[in-house]
């Protein structure tokens, strides 16, 4: 049986329209907090530690900064990105061909065990029989790492494995992760009692539970059953990869939104790690043409991993072009609009998914416009649904990268963007 079987096309998100709650059809997550990502943390010893180490209960971005970094996010392009001491357009020269895109994760795992540098690597690999359901592994050999190529879109609960980690007496560990999970790996990162820890962080946004990964699919795609591959391109469509080959291409504007309206986790509503900013080496896509890595060293250990893996890599230019802030004006009324509104009609949808190819932004301006896009749309959905919790989840940044739109904000919500406690 194929994966996309498993969730008949007729059945709505498994959590409802509307209702806001954890995980939903997954039992063995009842007691936790209303905001969790499935990290994996609470399910080992170190569950004690969830109130000082969750993103959802406190997020500690800024003060894992300092200790990181020695201080927080300068303006500019830190406030979307997150501190990095350099950014790169990069490719392997032989591509892994069951890669996510070109496979540098995972075979900068794989290298890092072959050097010695790392006794073991936390990755995700596939449950068996399915090909998207998210399994954490803790891989020993470079083979182990490779086999976990590709991502299984679909939350994961990696941190699971730290006692795993410690009863295996393992001191040199490399993580590979999304950004809820290396927040809480960072805070708990001292009682490891690890050497060497070195993070891989992924770009993560909008992640769902893998039933509703198979619900999104079957309303998305015209042979979900068949689905091997797919990424939400830089050029705002959705490309996805059949088992023939063949690649289905679906306008993020046509969408059937009121179908999917529900499908996100409040967790994942309530993020704003979108770059994974806390991690050594960022390791995605969204700030690079179309066919490219975008990589991100953030700290002295993420230069030694991008350096480990430079022999094997072709570099690129990064480019920008467009100008994301003639968009967010429209973005923020649409936030106005009911959840789970219908689509604009066919023909208006052609001409938005044209002016989106061809004027849209582009490169590191696209990053940009996606990461502000998600801020804002974040920052309304904790004021509207958990709005006690604003002042402990929403980290400093997100103020200050959508400062430039406090005057448009305030008109369209009638309140200001920041609170009146937060200094500017
Ligand atoms: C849900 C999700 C959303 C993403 N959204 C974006 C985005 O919007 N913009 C962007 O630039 N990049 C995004 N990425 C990252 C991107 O799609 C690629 O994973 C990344 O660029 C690495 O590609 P690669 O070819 O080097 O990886 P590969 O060598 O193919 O390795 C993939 C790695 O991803 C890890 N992985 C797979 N699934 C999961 C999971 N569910 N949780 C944690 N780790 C996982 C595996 O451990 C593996 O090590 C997202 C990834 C995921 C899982
Ligand atoms: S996100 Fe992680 S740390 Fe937070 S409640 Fe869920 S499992 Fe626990
Ligand atoms: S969107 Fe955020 S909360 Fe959800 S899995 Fe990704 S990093 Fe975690």
């Amino acid at each position: 049986m194929t994966d996309a079987a498993i969730v008949p096309m007729e059945e709505g998100p498994s959590k409802g329209l509307d209702q806001i709650s954890l995980l939903s059809r997954d039992d063995r997550l009842k007691g936790r907090p209303r905001l969790c990502s499935d990290c994996g943390l609470c399910d080992t010893s170190f569950s004690p530690l969830m109130p000082q180490s969750c993103v959802f209960v406190r997020n500690q971005t800024a003060s894992i900064e300092q200790r990181l970094h020695g201080r927080n996010r300068r303006a500019g392009d830190e406030l979307h990105f997150g501190i990095h001491r350099a950014q790169y357009a990069a490719r392997m020269r032989r591509p892994h061909p069951k890669a996510q895109w070109t496979g540098m994760v995972t075979a900068l795992g794989a290298r890092l065990l072959e050097r010695g540098r790392v006794d073991a690597v936390v990755t995700t690999g596939a449950a068996p029989g399915t090909r998207f359901q998210a399994v954490p592994v803790l891989a020993r050999t470079p083979q182990a790492v490779l086999k976990t190529a590709g991502n299984k879109p679909c939350l994961s609960p990696n941190l699971n494995l730290i006692d795993l980690v410690r009863e295996q007496g393992i001191k040199r560990l490399a993580f590979i992760g999304t950004g809820c999970q290396v927040h809480a790996l960072r805070a708990v990162e001292s009682e490891l009692a690890l050497d060497r820890l070195a993070v891989i962080g992924i770009p993560c946004s909008d992640n769902v539970t893998y039933p509703d990964l198979m619900y999104f699919l079957n309303q998305i795609s015209r042979s979900p059953e068949t689905v091997v591959h797919h990424e939400f391109m830089q050029d705002f469509r959705l490309w996805l990869r059949h088992e023939n080959g063949k690649v289905e291409h679906v306008n993020f504007i046509d969408f059937p939104m009121d179908k999917l309206h529900g499908i996100f986790p409040s967790a994942c509503l309530s993020c704003f790690d979108y770059p994974n900013g806390l991690s050594d080496l960022t390791i995605g896509f969204m700030g690079a043409e179309l066919g490219w890595q975008w990589v991100l060293a953030r700290t002295e250990t993420g230069e030694e991993l991008f350096d480990l893996l430079r022999p094997e890599l072709e570099l690129g230019e990064l480019t920008e072009g467009g100008d994301r802030t003639r968009g967010m004006p429209r973005f923020i009324e649409r936030l106005t609009h009911p959840p789970g509104e219908k689509r604009p009609p066919f023909l208006v949808r052609r001409l938005i998914a044209m002016l989106q190819r061809r004027r849209g932004a582009r490169g590191l301006e696209f990053a940009r416009a996606v990461i502000e896009m998600k801020l804002l749309r974040n920052l309304n959905y904790v004021r509207s649904k958990f709005e006690r919790f604003e002042p402990r989840v929403v980290p400093y940044h997100v103020y200050e990268a959508l400062d430039p739109y406090a005057d448009i904000y305030r008109e369209t919500f009638e309140r200001p963007l920041r609170p009146e406690n937060q200094d500017p």
